[in-house]
């Protein structure tokens, strides 16, 4: 039996990762952390079986605790204790955000193994984490569609014979424009092929997304920035590729459906049966693949040079692109101004190493303020 722990249980990893969780018997949630949606998270529980649910919103949190016979957990550190408090055998994090790095950080300190699908805490801590999970000995699986092919891609292989590996990007809605004016948010958050919450939406959108990717790649896999390849693939059926020196290829493909990368972490090491659709390449028919375009998408050349500046730079560039992103999504400036004050604050908040997480996470929060600054500067306009 594997004990787990979801974290943003309520979002849509969380509630994907629940549902194959609830149709084995060697698998069991032991533990729920949720942002504000208390009553799904308490029925959640009730559904799943798990005795402790962290909320995060000590509101929230209180009304969960008249409702709730197990132990509700309130607050900002809510999630992390939750990890100390139900004792898993994995955590899967599925929180979104900077958010997300706090828990990340207690699940790997504890020596548990982590299925991540909170991008930020690679790309905000990528060193720090990748050190802590090392000396803990926790696993760090990859639950990002990319990185899960890559990993499956690359077991098996020695890191010598890996010559470059290729993340596949859908482009967005907006792939083949070359302007980006006027875009509104319904326009943006009607991503082609993948269903996914509002923030990733978008970052998806300007292919903000992408760049993260390229960050949490060169973690995960220890790779140079330039043995990391971006090609876009609107079908998004290969989910990436691996270039090895004896000239071959290899990719990993499927339908888009987030519970083959969520399933594959849960059971690991053992691959377990999902109900997905098999593929048919007959019916696909065609594969299509075109070079991305870094000037019409400034956040992927913006995310590709905070990478290769590293240290405090991926931070920052992950905290203003959660302020612009809200700011977009919320009428305050418009799509194109998502990359100006990415690029600003990158420009204003500077780069330096990162000794350690405390650190990471006052550079997060002056980046934050910066970017507040910038995006009013821009609504005055
Ligand atoms: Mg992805």
């Amino acid at each position: 039996m594997k004990r787990i722990a979801v974290l943003g249980s309520t979002g849509s990893i969380g509630t994907q990762a629940l549902e194959i969780i609830n149709s084995r018997d060697d698998l069991q949630a032991v533990g729920l952390a949720v942002g504000q949606s208390w009553r799904e998270g308490v029925l959640q529980a009730r559904g799943t079986g798990a005795q402790y649910l962290a909320v995060a919103d000590p509101e929230a949190a209180a009304e969960a605790a008249s409702e709730f016979e197990g132990v509700v957990l309130s607050g900002e550190p809510a999630a992390r204790e939750l990890i100390g408090a139900c004792e898993p055998d994995l955590v899967l994090n599925g929180m979104v955000g900077a958010a997300g790095l706090g828990p990340s950080i207690a699940a790997l300190t504890a020596g548990i193994d982590l299925a991540l699908a909170n991008k930020e805490s690679l790309v905000i801590g990528g060193d720090l984490i990748m050190e802590l999970a090392k000396a803990t000995g926790s696993q760090l699986l990859p639950v990002d569609s990319e990185h899960s092919a890559i990993f499956q891609l690359l077991s098996g292989e020695s890191a010598d014979a890996v010559d470059r590996i290729v993340l596949t990007a859908s482009g967005g809605p907006f792939r083949g424009r070359t302007e980006l004016d006027g875009i509104t948010v319904e326009e943006a958050l009607d991503h082609p092929t993948w269903a996914m919450g509002g923030r990733i939406t978008i970052d998806s959108a300007t292919l903000m997304n992408k760049g993260f990717e390229m960050i949490e790649a060169h973690y995960l896999f220890d790779l140079p920035y330039d043995q990391i390849d971006v090609v876009v693939h609107p079908q998004s059926i290969v989910h990436s590729l691996i270039d090895l020196r004896d000239g071959a290829t290899l990719a990993h493909l499927g339908y888009p459906d987030m519970r083959v990368p969520i399933g594959f972490a849960l059971g690991y090491p053992v691959r377990i049966e999902l109900p997905v659709e098999r593929l048919n390449l007959a019916r696909v028919g065609s594969l299509d693949f075109e070079e991305p375009d870094p000037d019409t998408f400034h956040c992927l050349t913006l995310a590709r040079e905070a990478g290769l500046a590293g240290g405090i730079s991926p931070c920052v560039l992950n905290a203003a692109d959660e302020i612009a992103v809200a700011a977009f999504l919320e009428g305050r400036i418009e799509f194109n101004a998502i990359a100006e004050v990415i690029e600003r604050a990158l420009n204003d908040v500077g780069s330096g190493p990162a000794r350690d997480f405390r650190e990471l996470f006052a550079v997060d929060e002056a980046t934050r303020e910066r970017s507040e600054e910038l995006v009013s500067g821009l609504e005055a306009k």
